[in-house]
């Protein structure tokens, strides 16, 4: 496992260091850099505090027994073959780094459990950054929606129309929100069935030259929904708008109508 640092310093090798994760050519160059750096000196003495409090601060962990020999194993496998692992430490007259000395065998061991420990924190902190991440981009893509709606709603120009639910829909009403000058409009439904995925609602323009379909869209559970209109004709050319219940896709003619309103 080679780790590169970009900097002459050896600051992003200071925690393997002090989890005693480094290979031993590693080791030697942070070793021989903190003798000539202070500063990364200091960062090291830092780090090997922290670790020496980490095994009363970490939860308990029990790893099965056949977990613990492979372990174990490796960290025996890596000690006898490598004496200079340990010698590292001789270098600093820190009392923390003596201490560390003492309690090598153990921290060793307990070393390579943090590591998998934290490198499993480290993934589940990742998922969650990323979902976050996710839940913001929807929100704020949601926020922008919102002040088209509101935008759009609050005009000086938008005249508002009732759509009412036909017998197929007894429940169900709707409410569009137009610029009679453009192709521009909000349509608000209520009470309108949820439906299963190989289904739609289409929203139809009806004009002299019969319905025309101007958009696909969804209900809720609770049966709202709503429709951002932007056709690339004016409002004022078209007598009713119209909403039916469609196979998924949509289709060339409504089929069930299920609100219709003048203009
Ligand atoms: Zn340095």
């Amino acid at each position: 496992m080679m780790r590169m640092s970009k900097s002459p310093h050896v600051e992003d090798l200071i925690p393997f260091y002090a989890l005693g994760g480094l290979e031993a050519s590693e080791a030697e160059r942070v070793a021989a850099h903190l003798e000539t750096c202070p500063a990364c000196r200091h960062l090291a003495d830092e780090a090997l505090a922290i670790v020496a409090l980490l095994p009363y601060a970490a939860p308990p962990v029990t790893p099965s027994p056949e977990t613990r020999s492979r372990l174990m194993a490796r960290i025996q496998r890596r000690r006898t073959g490598d004496e200079k692992r340990t010698t590292f430490a001789l270098r600093f007259p820190s009392p923390v780094v003596n201490a560390w000395r003492a309690l090598a065998p153990t921290l060793a061991g307990l070393g390579l459990a943090l590591a998998v420990i934290l490198a499993g924190l480290n993934i589940s902190l990742l998922t969650q950054i990323n979902q976050l991440r996710q839940q913001n981009q929807n929100l704020s893509e949601r926020l922008q929606q919102q002040q088209q709606y509101l935008a759009l709603i609050t005009a000086q120009q938008t005249q508002a129309r009732e759509l009412k639910g036909t017998d197929l829909a007894p429940g169900g009403a709707g409410r569009i929100y137009f610029d009679p000058a453009q192709g521009s409009g909000l349509l608000v439904v209520y009470g309108l069935e949820a439906l299963s995925p190989n289904e739609t609602y289409q929203f139809w323009m009806i004009g002299a030259n019969g319905p025309e379909s101007a958009g696909l869209f969804r209900v809720q559970a609770n049966g709202q929904g709503e429709l951002l209109i932007n056709w690339h004709q004016a409002f004022q050319n078209y007598q009713a708008v119209g909403v039916s219940r469609e196979p998924a896709g949509g289709s060339p003619q409504p089929s069930r109508i299920v609100l219709l309103g003048q203009l």
